[in-house]
């Protein structure tokens, strides 16, 4: 069947370990339909803290949909999938003490357009977290300084470039204090002058020791941080390897052929 590479990804339950205290994410036999769409097949990926993963492959191979699942953005329809000890189960308490534990950054930054940067920022933590306006606002503006755009606080999303409002939707990813943070190809939608800006924040969060899974096509920012990276093509995990392996030594024809286009 599959060319799975080393022992990251396990086979099944039966073969595999007893969770780790230090697995924040681990996903056992996940399966997806979208009607008779079979979008996720049988995929194993256990995730530990501080973990630095980058998830690749082409377009359509279910990387949004696979990390769209660990928040519940998606439904799954068997498997499993535990975070920070959480089953995913229907039951809304646990999906949102799951969501209180991951942070999303998506491609189109999807701020809130008629809200202040500022604003933005403060909402989740005084509504959500029901922190006083006074403390979510210097928590805010501390966070907007370190993506350096504190100058635009009182700006609306619209005013400013891609760049800064893919930071502006990181920062307030962070305002909610999360232990992981999932991105879904954050760069892929701006003009090619701003990608830095935002790698160069990621970056500083990997080397800060948050958990991260990244989809991206930055093959650069997967040398430089992932301590894992992972093909998928077709709804599976062909392929995954220290970044090093992967891109000198690809295994399966279909990676070969993938890094061949991308690279
Ligand atoms: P990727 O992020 O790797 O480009 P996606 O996870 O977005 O892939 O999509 C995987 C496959 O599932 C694609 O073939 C896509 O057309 C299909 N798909 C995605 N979302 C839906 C949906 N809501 N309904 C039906 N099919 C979908
Ligand atoms: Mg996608």
């Amino acid at each position: 069947m599959s060319t799975h590479n080393h022992s990251n990804v396990s086979q099944g339950t039966s073969q595999r370990p007893a969770p780790s205290p230090d697995d924040v994410i681990t996903i056992t036999n996940l399966n997806k339909w979208y009607g008779d769409f079979h979008v996720l097949k049988d995929i194993n990926l256990t995730v530990k803290k501080g973990e630095r993963i980058v998830v690749c492959g082409p377009s359509g191979s279910g990387k949004s949909t696979m990390i769209r699942c660990i928040n519940r953005l998606e439904e799954f329809q068997r498997g499993s999938l535990i975070v920070n000890s959480i089953e995913m189960i229907d039951d809304i308490k646990n999906i949102e003490a799951i969501r209180r534990d991951v942070g999303m950054v998506f491609q189109h930054f999807n701020l809130f357009p008629h809200l202040t940067i500022l604003e933005n920022l403060t909402l989740g933590p005084i509504w959500v977290q029901k922190k006083p306006k006074a403390e979510a606002e210097a928590m805010a503006m501390n966070y907007l300084e370190r993506v350096k755009i504190a100058e635009q606080a009182l700006k609306y999303p619209g005013q400013l470039s891609g760049g800064q409002q893919q930071r502006v939707a990181i920062a307030r990813s962070l305002c909610m204090a999360p232990q992981i943070m999932l991105f879904d190809e954050p760069t892929s939608a701006l003009d090619p002058e701003m990608v830095k800006e935002v790698l160069d924040v990621m970056v500083e969060l990997a080397d800060e020791g948050m958990t991260m899974i990244c989809v991206t096509h930055e093959m650069g920012f997967a040398k430089k941080v992932a301590d894992r990276v992972i093909f998928m093509d077709g709804g599976e995990i062909v392929e995954e390897n220290t970044p090093v392996e992967f891109f000198e030594r690809p295994e399966t024809d279909r990676l070969q052929l993938f890094l061949s286009q991308v690279l």
